[in-house]
């Protein structure tokens, strides 16, 4: 180790930075978090920095460096772009005992600034001592995703409590064993959902000694949207719980990556099929779910697309409500937006199609007796579970007086490697599916706008197109692109 990674307290302490230009702005920006008390030496400044400077939030000294500046000052920054005029300041402050950091300078700097990850109260700090700030960074991001939102909230309120808890517990091991059982418990989990009430209820009942070893107490359920099938695609949040649970039950539809993200001691619990062929009946999950919270599990019941788009959510988190369990919903991409994105199919597009629906297959039944008008002036459709009523759907456009060269896109394994989308038209897409034997899961897409597929493959997967689609349509590429652009 060839620094020693220190948190310093610089609230009020005076702290100079060299050079006005847009790197020196940033320095400020960084040092004004602290409340450090900053001045600017330099012959000119940023716009910005001379807002603040206006403002009497940092001190300005319009003039040339000399040596006898830096003394007065806790640490400096070298920041101009004059890189002997920086090792100057560097070997200036290294004789009056000061800090100094050269920008982009790692061995002229007596300390580097690493990468952060601010949530106060826990900050995360990288640094590769100079030699890969790019990696830095995406440790940086990595970091960001991992860690919940609302950590600092928790650290924050642990620190509220500290006293209390040195009250109620006298020995450190009593101590150290509750936080332990704190910021794995359900105290902190309320704390991250930002449930501050229940936390504090929970507190409270914990510091009283209310509490007894009721299992129930501590379990809870998280109705999780896994996404259409890219892992990339699981919210952050999501991934998240998906890591914390003890127990996690998910679906046929939700695939392998997205499982990786749960901690190995974790039971994985499939539903969706059971033991090879027979289907869990909804009844029997959620009774399962029930069951498993009960005894205290952190239950993370991972559902493909988003929970509560037929995705049977509702029931689950009813069956929850009903045994008086605490539970969460974090939604998902549904099958809808994924595929529609990854088959370059706008679901509106300006100009073109102001409404969309999302239905099954059952046209006549789920939707209102106008649909066909509807489809005819712009809306879209999207189908989930269609695949088997097809022809189905297509007996009922033309019987419902829908233009036969109305597109419509089957979109087949959306958003994983193993995406097929077929672009046909009303008349044509029994024939077409047939010919590709599309199989589920997928999702089959109608309206004008779904047109603009064919000019819109970004991802690589597999594009079969109808020769009709678009022919008729008075909509020409260039149209397409005008649109965009005007929109
Ligand atoms: N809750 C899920 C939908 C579950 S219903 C969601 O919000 O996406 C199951 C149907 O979703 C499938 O029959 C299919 O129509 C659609 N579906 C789910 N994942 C899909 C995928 N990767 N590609 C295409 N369709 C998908």
């Amino acid at each position: 180790m060839d620094r020693l990674p220190i948190f310093l307290k610089l609230t009020n302490k005076p702290c100079l930075v060299v050079g006005g230009g847009t790197v020196a702005e940033r320095k400020v920006r960084l040092l004004q978090r602290t409340g450090a008390k900053i001045s600017v030496l330099a012959s000119s400044v940023t716009e910005s920095l001379q807002a603040q400077i206006d403002l009497g939030r940092i001190t300005y000294f319009p003039e040339q460096y000399s040596d006898a500046v830096g003394a007065g000052f806790w640490l400096i920054i070298a920041a101009t772009d004059d890189e002997s005029l920086n090792h100057r300041i560097a070997m200036d402050a290294d004789v009056a005992g000061r800090f100094c950091n050269v920008v982009d300078d790692n061995a002229a700097s007596s300390f580097i600034l690493p990468a952060i990850v601010d949530r106060s109260p826990i900050i995360v700090a990288i640094g590769t001592e100079g030699n890969a700030p790019v990696l830095a960074q995406q440790l940086k991001n990595r970091i960001e995703a991992w860690i919940p939102q609302r950590i600092g909230d928790l650290a924050a309120q642990a620190g509220r409590w500290r006293d209390l808890v040195k009250k109620r517990f006298g020995s450190l091991r009593e101590r150290r064993r509750f936080w332990q059982r704190f910021f794995t418990g359900p105290i902190a989990e309320h704390l991250l959902a930002g449930r501050q009430v229940a936390a504090e209820k929970a507190m409270r009942a914990e510091l009283v000694g209310e509490i007894t070893d009721d299992k129930e107490s501590q379990g809870e359920a998280w109705i999780v949207g896994a996404g259409p099938g890219d892992p990339g695609l699981v919210t952050l949040r999501g991934q998240q719980l998906i890591g914390r649970a003890d127990v996690v039950l998910y679906d046929r539809l939700v695939s392998k990556p997205i499982l990786d993200f749960a901690r190995k001691e974790a039971e994985l619990i499939p539903v969706g099929k059971r033991a090879g062929s027979q289907e869990m009946s909804q009844t029997e999950i959620n009774e399962l779910l029930v069951e498993l919270v009960r005894e205290g599990n952190r239950v993370c019941r991972l559902k493909g697309g988003d929970p509560f788009v037929f995705g049977r959510g509702g029931e689950e988190a009813l069956s929850l409500a009903n045994a008086g369990l605490p539970f969460q919903i974090v939604p998902g991409i549904s099958a809808a937006l994924g595929c529609a994105a990854y088959a370059g199919i706008p679901l509106t597009l300006r100009g073109v199609s102001g409404s969309v629906t999302l239905a099954t297959a059952k046209l006549s039944n789920d939707l209102g007796p106008d649909w066909p008008q509807l489809l005819n002036s712009g809306h879209t459709l999207a189908l989930y579970m269609g695949v088997g009523s097809i022809a189905d759907i297509r007996r009922q456009l033309k019987d419902g007086g829908v233009s036969p060269d109305l597109p419509v896109a089957i979109v087949e394994n959306g958003t994983t490697s193993r995406q097929r989308t077929i672009l046909s038209s009303a008349a044509c897409i029994d024939d077409d599916a047939k010919k590709a034997n599309i199989v589920s899961p997928a999702m089959i897409f109608i309206g004008k706008s779904v047109g603009a597929a064919e000019h819109l493959q970004w991802f690589d997967g597999q594009t079969v197109n109808s020769d009709v689609v678009l022919d008729d349509l008075h909509t020409s590429h260039i149209d397409y692109l005008r649109l965009i652009e005007t929109g």
